[in-house]
């Protein structure tokens, strides 16, 4: 193993077994620049390409943010997953395109096992990432749109922050932003609009969207 990783021991959310994944050190994980959506940039190995897991005993791919799969979300993952996957397409090393592969099935096994839909939202901007690492800019919007209908739908349902796992001033950012992306001018007018009206934001939020709407209006006039 290279000298900037080690192994990680992780618990498997399915099987509950123990498996080993590499993680880079952290005085290895060098961010360079920040983007409006929270892409980061790196000196060095990205940490992106290292989050998906494999586990090694029934090959589920997971994540970190999993939860351990209820009872009655584990026979839609066995009938339409652990029953079919073949553990060869999971091998591979951590390139982009290797890990792009990873996170498609973990927004697959995201979706069988109940996993809360920010959840799978969070996978399909990490997807949205990875694209943009590529230089994919056809499959980068199309997750961008995919991540876009997920986040709403985490709206519409939104009851608080540990049920759906995110803040809601958070989200409305995401939403703002993603719609800013995909030049849906309404929606991201109103998004900001709401963003820097509400005081249920927070000023750090605030701060944040107040710069991302001044950017867009902009780059609209
Ligand atoms: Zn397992």
């Amino acid at each position: 193993m290279a000298e900037h990783l080690f192994s990680k021991k992780v618990k498997c959310p399915y099987c509950l077994k123990e498996s080993v994944t590499p993680r880079i050190l952290s005085r290895h994980i060098r961010p360079q620049e920040v983007a409006k959506d929270g892409y980061t940039t790196y000196d060095g190995d990205n940490p992106y390409l290292y989050e998906p897991v494999v586990c090694s005993h029934c090959h589920l791919v997971f994540h970190d943010a999993f939860d351990k799969v209820r009872k009655n979300n584990r026979e839609a993952l066995e009938t339409n997953y652990l029953s079919r996957i073949s553990p060869e397409s999971l091998q591979g090393d951590r390139s982009p395109d290797h890990v792009i592969h990873l996170y498609k099935f973990a927004v697959l096994t995201a979706q069988l096992s109940g996993q809360k839909p920010s959840v799978v939202a969070m996978l399909g901007m990490r997807l949205v990432w990875m694209y943009r690492l590529t230089g994919n800019e056809a499959s980068e919007k199309e997750w961008m749109k995919r991540t876009l209908d997920k986040y709403n739908e985490v709206q519409e349902a939104y009851t608080d922050q540990v049920r759906t796992g995110l803040p809601y001033d958070q989200l409305m950012l995401r939403i703002a932003d993603l719609s800013a992306a995909l030049d849906l001018y309404e929606e991201a007018r109103r998004w900001y609009g709401i963003l820097l009206s509400s005081k249920e934001v927070s000023e750090r939020i605030r701060t944040q969207a107040r710069s991302h709407w001044e950017d867009f209006r902009l780059e609209h006039t």
